[in-house]
């Protein structure tokens, strides 16, 4: 059996600003199957492949993250805001609307060379993957590419990301 993976979304109108209408994941993450199908879509795109580290920023894309790697057989590192990572770190900062914002990670957790796919519940303008990438780039990874439950494709988020490859499970 299918599972309607969109249909485990719920929509909040006016969130977290007016005008805006939130993707919830929350339903989805509640029934275990849906949850479960939810990696395997974002996982499938990668089967076959070799991938020695899947990536994600916090918060909610550990909760994909963790799942796809044993999935995957690969192994899971954490992407961190400031003043997080016990370990020396590699940083790379970018601006966001307002101000700017840091990303790290521990400077073993990712080798040069290693096969790497990161991860996001959802892909809006691309900012936050966009990052990602660029941190994942300082420490000379080999990026297979991104992949995302839900994608926003009206706001073409993937076009920050390009040359990687952008997956997704969901595209509204
Ligand atoms: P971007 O950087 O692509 O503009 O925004 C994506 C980031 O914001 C993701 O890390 C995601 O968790 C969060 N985000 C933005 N809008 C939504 C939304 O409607 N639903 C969820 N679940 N996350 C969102």
């Amino acid at each position: 059996m299918t599972i309607d993976l969109k249909s485990f979304i719920r929509d909040i109108p006016n969130f977290p600003k007016p005008g805006i209408i939130y993707r919830d994941i929350a339903p989805l993450l509640l029934d275990p199957q849906a949850f479960k199908a939810a990696t395997e879509a974002m996982a499938a795109p990668f089967d076959g492949e070799t991938v020695d580290v899947v990536a994600a920023a916090e918060a909610r894309g550990f909760i994909f993250a963790a799942p796809l790697a044993l999935h995957l057989n690969a192994g899971f590192v954490p992407i961190r805001k400031p003043g997080k990572l016990p370990f020396e770190t590699h940083s790379h900062s970018y601006d966001l609307e307002y101000g700017s914002d840091e990303l790290h990670v521990h400077i073993d957790g990712v080798l040069p060379g290693q096969r790497v796919i990161i991860v996001d519940d959802l892909l809006a303008t691309g900012g936050t993957m966009q990052a990602c990438c660029k941190l994942l780039e300082l420490c000379q990874a080999e990026i297979l590419g991104c992949s995302f439950l839900i994608h926003l494709a009206g706001l073409k988020g993937e076009t920050k990301l390009q040359p990687y490859r952008v997956e997704s499970a969901i595209v509204y």
